[in-house]
């Protein structure tokens, strides 16, 4: 299927890894532009090295590397610089660290608050008016399957990623009449640096080998298995594609069937 793309642009936060690689990979295949960031240059360049080999089939797909913290308004300024004018724009960043809530801090929530809500507002701001004055938009939220069911130690995100989706809920009935949809994919498990990090944490927690946390963990999905985040990235391209501009205000689990909820 032709998502109907090639040649427009994207800006893909937090890409040099994980699902963020996987959606700015599927949107270079499709031909998209991609201005992809992270803060660690040599993992970034890598990053867009693979990215450029695998994308922009038939022409397109070129890729811009701005290595910067996009929690922060010089890194957010300096994607944007990168590409002023987004057609698509997926909102990423490293997740909260997990813990006890009684340990948290104001300082900490902020800096939860910033990753995880703030910095994806900010960036629909500075983009949201261009994409309804050119008639096309898609900006797509990463943030977790938390929001529907919160994860214990994931209080921080829990709070945080529920923050923006009120927002986007209200922000992209708006903006549809204008050809501009905002939603948001929920990750259950991928198979991610990040993933693994949070199964060290659990697996110390209860005492266990972390071979042994992991096997439980996937084994506990129905799908038997964690996500691969091209599976994440695929759906995250068709929500960018010319098909999809019936689609906003979403709430998009993709979790191998986790969520264990009827709807
Ligand atoms: P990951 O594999 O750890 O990759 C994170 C990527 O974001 C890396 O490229 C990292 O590069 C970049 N990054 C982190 N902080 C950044 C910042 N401040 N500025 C710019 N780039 C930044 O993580 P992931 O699993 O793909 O997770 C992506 C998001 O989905 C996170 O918010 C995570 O909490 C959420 N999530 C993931 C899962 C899962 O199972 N994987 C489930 C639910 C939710 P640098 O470190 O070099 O900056």
């Amino acid at each position: 299927m032709d998502l109907g793309i090639k040649g427009k642009k994207a800006i893909v936060c937090a890409s040099s890894k994980g699902l963020g690689k996987g959606c700015a990979l599927s949107l270079a295949r499709e031909g998209v532009d991609v201005t992809i960031c992270a803060r660690t240059e040599e993992t970034l360049d890598a990053a867009a090295d693979e990215i450029r080999a695998q994308g922009g089939v038939g022409g397109g797909g070129a890729v811009t590397a701005v290595a910067c913290d996009i929690t922060t308004g010089d890194g957010q300024k300096a994607v944007l610089a990168a590409c002023p004018e987004p057609d698509i724009l997926i909102n990423n960043a490293g997740g909260p660290p997990p813990g006890d809530f009684r340990d948290w801090d104001r300082e900490t929530w902020i800096a939860a608050l910033d990753a995880n809500m703030l910095t994806a507002i900010f960036l629909i701001k500075a983009s949201v008016d261009g994409m309804i004055e050119r008639q096309f938009g898609r900006i797509v939220n990463i943030t977790s399957s938390a929001v529907k069911a919160p994860i214990e130690i994931l209080g921080l995100s829990n709070g945080a990623r529920s923050g923006l989706t009120g927002f986007v809920a209200g922000l992209a009935r708006k903006t549809v009449a204008a050809n501009v949809t905002i939603n948001n994919i929920l990750p259950g498990p991928f198979d991610t640096g990040r993933m693994h990090a949070n199964i060290k944490v659990n697996a110390d927690k209860a005492g266990v080998p972390v071979e042994e946390m992991t096997k439980r963990k996937a084994a506990a999905n129905p799908a038997g298995r964690f996500g691969d985040p091209s599976e994440f990235g695929e759906l995250c391209a068709y929500l960018c594609s010319a098909q999809a501009g019936y689609i906003t205000g979403q709430n998009l689990l993709i979790d191998g069937g986790g969520y264990p909820g009827t709807f």
